[in-house]
C-alpha cells in the first residue's frame, strides 16, 4: 500500500506557495476568500476560523495558514501548519519542516488556476502544451516551464530528500 501524496488548502496570504504546490503537482485548494470575510463580518473571526479547520479536516487537507488564532485551535494538531515567513522561499522551508515535499512530486500535471489535472494536447507540434480540460486553457509552453523547471530543481535539492 502507498501512502497516498498529501493534499493541502493554502489561505490568501501564501497564495504564492500554493501555486508553486500545484506546480509540483500537488493538490492544492485555496480558501474561500469571500466567505471568509462574510463569516468574519457577520458572525465573527471564531467562526471563520473554525469554517477554515473544518473546510481542512473534511477534505482530508493541511491546512496551511500564516493565521497563529488558527493554529491554537482545538483539533488544528495535524491539519494546520502555520507558516509565519513573508518571504517564498522561507516559505518553502518552513513547510519542508513540517513534512517532506517532493518538489519533483509531478511537475506541471495540474491546472495552476483550477487545481484540475491537466490532459496533454493531442497536437504534434505543440508537445510541451498541456490543456486544462475545466478552464479549456493551454498551459506550460517550453519556455515557461524551463524557467519554473529550474526553481522546482533549486527546491528539490536543497529540501527534498
Ligand atoms: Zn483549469
Amino acid at each position: 500500500m502507498t501512502i497516498p501524496e498529501p493534499k493541502f488548502l493554502v489561505d490568501a496570504n501564501l497564495y504564492r506557495l500554493g501555486r508553486w504546490l500545484r506546480t509540483a503537482g500537488y493538490d492544492t485548494d485555496f480558501v474561500d476568500e469571500s466567505h471568509c470575510a462574510e463569516l468574519t463580518l457577520n458572525e465573527g473571526p471564531v467562526a471563520a476560523h473554525y469554517y477554515l479547520l473544518r473546510q481542512a479536516l473534511d477534505g482530508g487537507r493541511f491546512l496551511l495558514t500564516s493565521t497563529p488564532e488558527i493554529d491554537e485551535m482545538r483539533r488544528a494538531h495535524g491539519t494546520v501548519l502555520l507558516i509565519e515567513s513573508d518571504n517564498l522561499d522561507d516559505c518553502v522551508e518552513e513547510l519542508g519542516a513540517y513534512l517532506n515535499i517532493n518538489w519533483h512530486l509531478n511537475p506541471f500535471s495540474r491546472c495552476t488556476v483550477c487545481n484540475t489535472e491537466l490532459t496533454l494536447t493531442s497536437d504534434p507540434t505543440s508537445e510541451d502544451n498541456a490543456y486544462c480540460p475545466s478552464c479549456k486553457q493551454v498551459f506550460w509552453d517550453a519556455s515557461l516551464t524551463k524557467r519554473m523547471r529550474s526553481q522546482l530543481d533549486n527546491w528539490y535539492q536543497k529540501y527534498s530528500y
